[in-house]
């Protein structure tokens, strides 16, 4: 087994080194490579070869997310002390379920739990779960909610469903993301029977149209726009639910990281009062992949929608982690947010994410400077530029894909089609802005050149 990790760990070690210098996207001769995986295996293979097959056909076959120059969607890198703890955790095999399943799980969760709060100014009533994903957490968010509003009404939702229930009103802002509605389906609330609350030119509800909230509302709230990662005003949307009785869930899938920045901390102000928020852990925070983060001020309901007994489930009087989460076997996803948020500490976390932001503003800052159309105020790590008309931008877009030194995508904002850069990985230094805004720049004048439009 020794010789087997060490084997792993070279190959990964390798692998890490040669990221800065790998394409950032992989070339189809690379992909077309994979098909070395395909062969059926009729009988057994040695532990080394099948390491060895998948190091030499999928690793170059990659998207270099871990590197500093990966600007698509949103998508974090991973801390060093979260690839060495995922590893260890891997070697544990611990089932997160329960505190008799694995005790070490439970305590981590706890201490985590309690760290996250400390560093994003959340209350002392909060609890949460670890989840797979800011779109999971907005599932926990708004069972939740759907438990607590309808128990308010006397009605247990988790017993007797929706059929002839009280009518839950749901508010969305405009500019919700897309894993809100797939989270308002699957609980039975309905993808299209919300209200919209009208947005501004960033993206944020407008507080002076915002829709009648009553005590059977949920209302849902940003912090980060996928796009403009904007931040939707929490503390007087947070004054409307708690004068009317609704609940405010807070989508804070990027932006949620920002409360852990003492001169961000304004503009979050008002995210402590949220019911609930989702938050992901594998975005900005830098853990690898899957992880997020529910957190609720009413955990009890949290409990009440999630948990499930049976003569042989153990009740061991401590928090167990699985009765918060709609997965009952997991994996252990709080020992890598237990271990970046330990590596970089509260101060480090909050440089790691005011250093994002800075560099998306460098990156606006050289996109104006050459004449190009930054269409949002940068508050966070996102940027929305076009290269004057359409065409342009996506030609812009395509080349920069194929040529891999960045990666970004597109987007339409508003009527306006536009290039994304999201900032979210740590390992993103000057000299790849540098290097970033050069290919752009170049990208965008070839595509704009009167040769690239015939
Ligand atoms: C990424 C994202 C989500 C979904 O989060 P996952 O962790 O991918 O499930 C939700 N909301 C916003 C604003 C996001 O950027």
């Amino acid at each position: 087994m020794r010789a087997l990790i060490q084997d792993a760990a070279d190959r990964a070690s390798t692998f890490l080194e040669q990221r800065p210098k790998s394409p950032v996207f992989p070339t189809p001769e690379a992909i077309h490579g994979l098909d070395a995986l395909a062969p059926f295996p009729h009988g057994p293979s040695r532990p080394e070869e099948v390491l060895r097959l998948l190091d030499e056909h999928a690793s170059p076959a990659t998207v270099a997310s871990t590197g500093g120059r990966y600007y698509g969607y949103v998508i974090g890198g991973a801390l060093p002390a979260t690839v060495a703890s995922h590893i260890l955790a891997t070697a544990w095999d611990q089932n997160g379920a329960f505190w008799s399943t694995s005790p070490v799980i439970g305590r981590i969760e706890e201490i985590t739990l309690d760290w996250l709060k400390r560093m994003l100014g959340l209350t002392a009533e909060t609890g949460g779960a670890f989840v797979g994903g800011s779109s999971i957490a907005t599932f926990c968010g708004l069972a939740a909610a759907r438990n607590h509003l309808l128990a308010q009404n006397g009605w247990d939702v988790e017993s007797d469903g929706l059929h002839g229930a009280p009518r839950i009103k749901v508010v969305v802002s405009e500019e919700s993301h897309p894993s809100i509605n797939k989270a308002l389906g699957l609980l039975g609330l309905g993808r299209n029977t919300v209200t919209k609350a009208p947005t501004d030119d960033q993206g944020r509800i407008r507080i002076d149209s915002l829709p009648a909230l009553d005590e059977h509302t949920v209302l849902c709230a940003q912090a980060g726009n996928v796009n403009t990662g904007s931040v939707d005003p929490l503390a007087d949307l947070a004054d409307h639910t708690s004068a009317a009785g609704a609940w405010l869930h807070v989508d804070g899938a990027i932006g949620a990281w920002a409360a852990a920045v003492p001169a961000m901390r304004p503009m979050m102000a008002g995210i402590e009062r949220a019911d609930s928020i989702a938050a992901s852990a594998h975005k900005w925070l830098n853990v690898p992949y899957d992880c997020g983060i529910a957190f609720t001020r009413h955990p009890d309901a949290l409990r009440r929608s999630m948990r499930m007994t049976a003569a042989y489930l153990p009740e061991s009087g401590r928090r167990e982690p699985s009765e918060y989460t709609p997965e009952m076997s997991r994996r252990a996803r709080a020992v890598d947010v237990w271990a970046a948020l330990k590596q970089v500490g509260h101060s480090g976390l909050a440089h790691m994410i005011e250093t994002s932001c800075r560099h998306a503003r460098t990156y606006a800052d050289a996109f104006r400077a050459a004449g190009h159309d930054v269409l949002n105020d940068v508050v966070l790590n996102q940027v929305l530029v076009r290269f004057g008309d359409p065409d342009v931008t996506k030609r812009t877009i395509e080349s920069l894909q194929r040529d891999g030194i960045v990666w970004c995508g597109g987007t339409v904002w508003q009527g306006k089609t536009a290039m994304r850069l999201s900032v979210s990985s740590w390992a993103t230094t000057d000299d790849d802005v540098q290097a970033g805004i050069q290919a752009i720049l170049q990208a965008a004048k070839t595509a704009a050149s009167p040769l690239a439009r015939t």
